[in-house]
C-alpha cells in the first residue's frame, strides 16, 4: 500500500492510500486500503493514518480509525500507531509471518508511525525537504 496523509498551510488535513492488494490474492479479495476506517482514516478535527501491511489484520481492528480515535483520547500520533499495532499482536504475540505498519498526523503536525516488522519506513516532506524516517517495530 502506498499511504499519503497531508496538511495544508492552513492546517487542514487529507490523505489517500492506494495499493495492488496482496500477490497471490484469492479472487474477489478486498484488502483494506478500499475500506474507509481500515486502511485511511481522516478526521480533520483530530487527525489522520493509514495502513500498510496483510490488511484482514488492519481490517479486524479497523486500524486506521482506531488510530484517530486514539489521538481524539489524548495519545500523540506515536502512541496511538503504537497501540493500534499492539491492539493486532496482543492476540497472536508470537505470531511473526506478516507485517502491519500505520504512519499517522494530528493537528498540531506532529507525526507518528509504527510496525510490526523492520522494513517499513515513510518519508516526511516538510519545508521543500524531504526525509526518509524509519520507524521503530514490534520486533527487532
Ligand atoms: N494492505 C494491502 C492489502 O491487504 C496490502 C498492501 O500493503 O499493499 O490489500
Amino acid at each position: 500500500t502506498i499511504g499519503m496523509l497531508t496538511m495544508d498551510k492552513n492546517g487542514n488535513l487529507s490523505g489517500g492510500c492506494t495499493t495492488s492488494g496482496l500477490a497471490f490474492k484469492m479472487h474477489g479479495r478486498v484488502g483494506d486500503s478500499p475500506i474507509i476506517g481500515s486502511g485511511l482514516f481522516v478526521d480533520n478535527e483530530i487527525g489522520a493514518a493509514t495502513a500498510t501491511g496483510l490488511g484482514e489484520e488492519v481490517l479486524k481492528t479497523v486500524g486506521s480509525f482506531l488510530v484517530v480515535e486514539l489521538m481524539r483520547q489524548g495519545k500523540t500520533p506515536q502512541q496511538a500507531c503504537e497501540e493500534a499495532v499492539h491492539r493486532i499482536m496482543k492476540k497472536q504475540p508470537d505470531r511473526k509471518d506478516f507485517q502491519v505498519g500505520y504512519i499517522a498526523v494530528n493537528k498540531k503536525g506532529e507525526i507518528g508511525a509504527y510496525a510490526i516488522h523492520p522494513g517499513f519506513s515513510y518519508t516526511v516532506y516538510q519545508n521543500g525537504q524531504n526525509n526518509n524516517v524509519i520507524p521503530k517495530t514490534y520486533f527487532s
